[in-house]
């Protein structure tokens, strides 16, 4: 069964989906790829929590209040997270106080973003499943999804992006990503899921799932059938600025 994060990856780079997936090569500065699980894990816990506090907070507050608020409840989850992580951050050649300063500068990001949604009263507490794996054999596919969150009786997938100002063909993967799970619900839990969430520190952005978007991502899941079987080698795209692999790529086959 294909790896949704595989398919999703085709989509923005077939050689990157080779790599990674077929020949499973580690990119050369690992650093990088460990700061990124553990931005993903601090996220995660943050928005396991976040239910509650929804409900907690006082809604007659200036913003500048909420957002502390936010600020500070996140931040004792993150420092108490990274405390229990420093042995581990720092055998990874990651510097603790690096890592402290950078997730304390996304979680005012996010709490801003958070807070603002709440003023506006456009932010109402939904109940959330974390971490929910999915498959199908008919799709021949299966997946991790970060969270689902039930609203009105639909099922609304969720995926927290750690990344900062990215492109538009990152995007475009995490879109892919997205419309997989979406249509592994509608397939396999034969659940209304009518469009899901990207969330990226400074916004959220809702797809839509339409049946061209599935399309889609049953056309890349197809390419990588084929990078999978031999029957198609992929070649290098102009993505290399944002990837983690370009010291081996070239190296590669
Ligand atoms: S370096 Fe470029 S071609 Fe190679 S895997 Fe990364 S994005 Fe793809």
């Amino acid at each position: 069964m294909i790896p949704v994060s595989a398919v999703a990856d085709t989509a923005f780079c077939e050689r990157l989906a080779y790599i990674k997936h077929i020949l499973k090569m580690p990119p050369r500065d690992t650093r990088l790829y460990y700061w990124g699980t553990i931005k993903h894990n601090v996220i995660e816990s943050i928005k396991n929590k976040t239910v509650e506090l929804d409900k907690a907070v006082d809604k007659t507050l200036p913003l500048r209040d909420i957002e502390k608020y936010y600020s500070k409840e996140w931040m004792h989850i993150v420092s108490k997270y990274l405390e229990e992580m420093r042995e581990s951050i720092e055998s990874n050649g990651l510097d603790f106080n690096f890592v402290y300063d950078d997730l304390k500068d996304e979680i005012k990001k996010r709490a801003k973003a958070h807070a603002g949604k709440i003023v506006k009263g456009i932010y109402k507490p939904v109940s959330v499943l974390t971490e929910k794996f999915i498959s199908s054999q008919t799709l021949g596919m299966r997946g991790r999804i970060d969270s689902i969150e039930i609203i009105d009786g639909k099922v609304i997938p969720h995926e927290y992006k750690s990344a900062i100002d990215v492109p538009k063909e990152r995007v475009w993967r995490d879109t892919i990503q997205l419309a997989s799970y979406g249509l592994l619900i509608q397939k396999e839990w034969k659940r209304d899921s009518p469009y899901g969430i990207l969330e990226y520190a400074h916004e959220e952005k809702r797809i839509e799932f339409t049946n061209a978007l599935f399309q889609n991502a049953l056309q890349y899941k197809r390419r990588f059938e084929l990078m999978e079987r031999g029957v198609h080698v992929p070649s290098r795209s102009n993505m290399c600025d944002f990837c983690l692999y370009k010291d081996i790529c070239n190296k590669s086959h």
